[in-house]
């Protein structure tokens, strides 16, 4: 049996957050094509040149650039007891890509997560948020701060303010979500895969209803 999460939610809903966290409850790799993008842009890559202005303008990359990437991601051995997906899919046809892949794969339905926050919420939050340069830890900064300032606690590498986190791209990138992301909760509702939690307070109260939802499910 493979266990299968994926996170859905506005951006600074808390995915990533939830996700750190339930990866390292459910020992289950945590994979944001968010995150595969950015390495390819650190490490100067043919792809990460071509996405990176797309990225900072809080538009959405190709589906065929991300489904590629995802199907390599998880076809490798650490994700074949299940994995916890985070920022995919983002479009009715990646959502079409991926179950294709799941029924190539033999993998069971996932459990779809949607974390509910509103828009002011959503600026607020990222407009503090600091992402680790080395691991990609997320901090904040009153909410979740490092014990040492600038600097993260598992590897002391520097923190940064991601380029696509500032408030008018925020409000592009929420504007992106509720146009071509947000269809995809009805899809999955019709499906019976779909439980919501509410994304709107501090972290572990918002873990606190995700544990009761995987117990229930
Ligand atoms: P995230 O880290 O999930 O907030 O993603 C940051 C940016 O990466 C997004 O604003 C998009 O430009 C790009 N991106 C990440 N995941 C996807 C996806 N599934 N489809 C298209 N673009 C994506």
């Amino acid at each position: 049996m493979t266990h299968i999460i994926i996170l859905m939610g506005p951006p600074g809903a808390g995915k990533g957050s939830v996700a750190q966290k339930l990866s390292a409850e459910k020992k289950l790799p945590h994979i944001s094509t968010g995150s595969l993008l950015r390495e390819e842009i650190a490490k100067g890559s043919e792809l990460g040149e071509k996405v990176e202005s797309i990225m900072q303008s809080g538009q959405l990359v190709d589906d065929a650039t991300v489904i590629a990437l995802l199907k390599e991601r998880i076809s490798q051995d650490d994700c074949k007891n299940g994995f916890i997906l985070d920022g995919f899919p983002r479009t009715p046809p990646q959502a079409e890509a991926l179950e294709l892949m799941f029924h190539e794969m033999r993998k069971s339905d996932p459990l779809v997560l949607y974390i509910q926050v509103n828009e002011e919420t959503v600026v607020k939050r990222i407009s503090g948020r600091k992402e680790c340069s080395g691991c990609g830890k997320i901090y904040h900064d009153s909410t979740m701060p490092p014990k040492k300032q600038g600097v993260c606690d598992d590897c002391e590498k520097p923190l940064i303010q991601r380029h696509d986190d500032i408030e008018s791209v925020v409000r592009e990138r929420f504007s992106v979500y509720q146009q071509k992301t947000a269809p995809l909760i009805a899809h999955y509702e019709q499906k019976g895969l779909l439980r919501s939690v509410n994304g709107n307070p501090m972290l572990p109260e918002v873990m606190d209803q995700v544990f009761k939802v995987l117990e229930q499910f």
